[in-house]
C-alpha cells in the first residue's frame, strides 16, 4: 500500500486536488469485495463437500433401511407361508384317524352330507357300506391291544385295496367299524364292492384263534339311496346300521342288504 499511497500523494500534489481519499476508498471496496467473494467461494466449497458427505451418509442409511425392510418382508412372507403350510397340515390332520391314516368320523360326516346333497342334485344313486370286524373284543383278549391295533391297520389296507373308484371314500367310523361312501353306485354295485371287501379280508386270513373259524372276518350292511326316495343322509346311515345288525344276527362274516 505504501508505494500506492506515495503515488496518490504525488498526484494530489500535482493536481492540487485530493484524489488520494477517493482512490483509497475504491481500493478498499475492491479489496473488501475480493475478501467477501473469496469467503463466499470458500463457504460454497465447504458447503458442497459437507453436503456431499451428508448425501453419502443419507444414501447409505436409506439403502440399509430399504435392505432391512426387504429382509423383514421376506421374513414375513416366509412365516406366512410356514403358517399356511401348518394350517393345511392341521386341516389335513383334523380329518385323519390317528391309528389307520384314513378319514375319521368327523370328516366322514361332512363327506356324507356333501355326497348326499350331490346325489340329490345329479339324481344319481349313493350307496353306503358299514363294516364291522367280527368278534374283535375276543381278538384283543387273545392277542392283546397292540396286535389288535395292527389288525385294524391291516383291515384298513384290505378295505382300501377293494375300493377302486377315485370318488369312493373309506373312513373309520369308530372302534373296529369302518364306512365306505360310494357315490353314483347302485345297490347292485354296492353289494359287489361289499362282497369284494368281505372276501378280500377272509382270504387274506388274519389269524384269530379266539374264534371257531380261526381267522378274522367282517360283517357288512349295504344301503343304497334308491330304497329311500324321500330320505336324508341320516336315514341312509341308519339303514346301513340296521343291515349291519342283521348281518351280525344272521351269523356274521356276510353282507346284508334289502
Ligand atoms: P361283534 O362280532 O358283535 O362285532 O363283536 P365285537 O367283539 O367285535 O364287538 P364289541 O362291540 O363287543 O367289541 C368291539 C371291540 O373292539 C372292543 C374294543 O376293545 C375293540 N376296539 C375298539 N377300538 C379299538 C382300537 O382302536 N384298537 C383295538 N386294539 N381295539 C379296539
Ligand atoms: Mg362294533
Ligand atoms: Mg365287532
Amino acid at each position: 500500500m505504501k508505494p500506492i499511497n506515495e503515488f496518490l500523494e504525488a498526484i494530489d500534489k500535482r493536481t492540487g486536488e485530493n484524489v488520494h481519499d477517493a482512490a483509497s476508498l475504491v481500493i478498499f471496496y475492491h479489496v473488501a469485495l475480493g475478501v467477501v467473494f473469496s469467503v463466499l467461494i470458500a463457504t460454497g466449497i465447504l458447503l458442497f463437500f459437507t453436503l456431499q458427505r451428508y448425501q453419502k451418509l443419507v444414501l447409505t442409511n436409506l439403502k440399509s433401511a430399504i435392505r432391512d425392510q426387504q429382509e423383514e418382508l421376506r421374513e414375513r412372507k416366509r412365516v406366512e407361508s410356514e403358517l399356511e403350510e401348518k394350517n393345511e397340515q392341521l386341516k389335513y390332520l383334523s380329518r385323519i384317524d390317528g391309528l389307520t391314516g384314513i378319514f375319521n368320523r368327523r370328516h366322514f360326516n361332512n363327506l356324507l352330507k356333501k355326497e348326499y346333497a350331490r346325489h340329490l342334485r345329479n339324481k344319481k344313486t349313493l350307496s353306503l357300506l358299514l363294516i364291522d370286524v367280527d368278534y374283535f373284543k375276543k381278538y384283543n383278549d387273545y392277542y392283546g391291544h397292540i396286535m389288535g391295533d395292527e389288525c385294524l391297520i391291516k383291515i384298513t389296507k384290505l378295505i382300501s385295496e377293494s375300493i377302486l373308484r377315485p370318488a369312493d371314500a373309506v373312513a373309520r367310523f369308530g372302534g373296529e367299524e369302518f364306512v365306505c361312501i360310494l357315490p353314483e353306485t347302485s345297490l347292485e354295485g354296492a353289494i359287489k364292492v361289499a362282497n369284494k371287501i368281505m372276501l378280500h379280508i377272509r382270504e387274506y386270513g388274519i389269524a384269530h384263534y379266539g374264534t371257531e373259524k380261526g381267522y378274522v372276518t367282517v360283517s357288512i350292511g349295504a344301503a343304497c339311496s334308491e330304497d329311500l326316495p324321500r330320505g336324508t343322509e341320516h336315514d341312509l346311515l341308519s339303514k346301513a346300521d340296521e343291515l349291519l345288525y342283521l348281518a351280525k344276527s344272521l351269523g356274521r362274516d356276510r353282507v346284508a342288504y334289502f
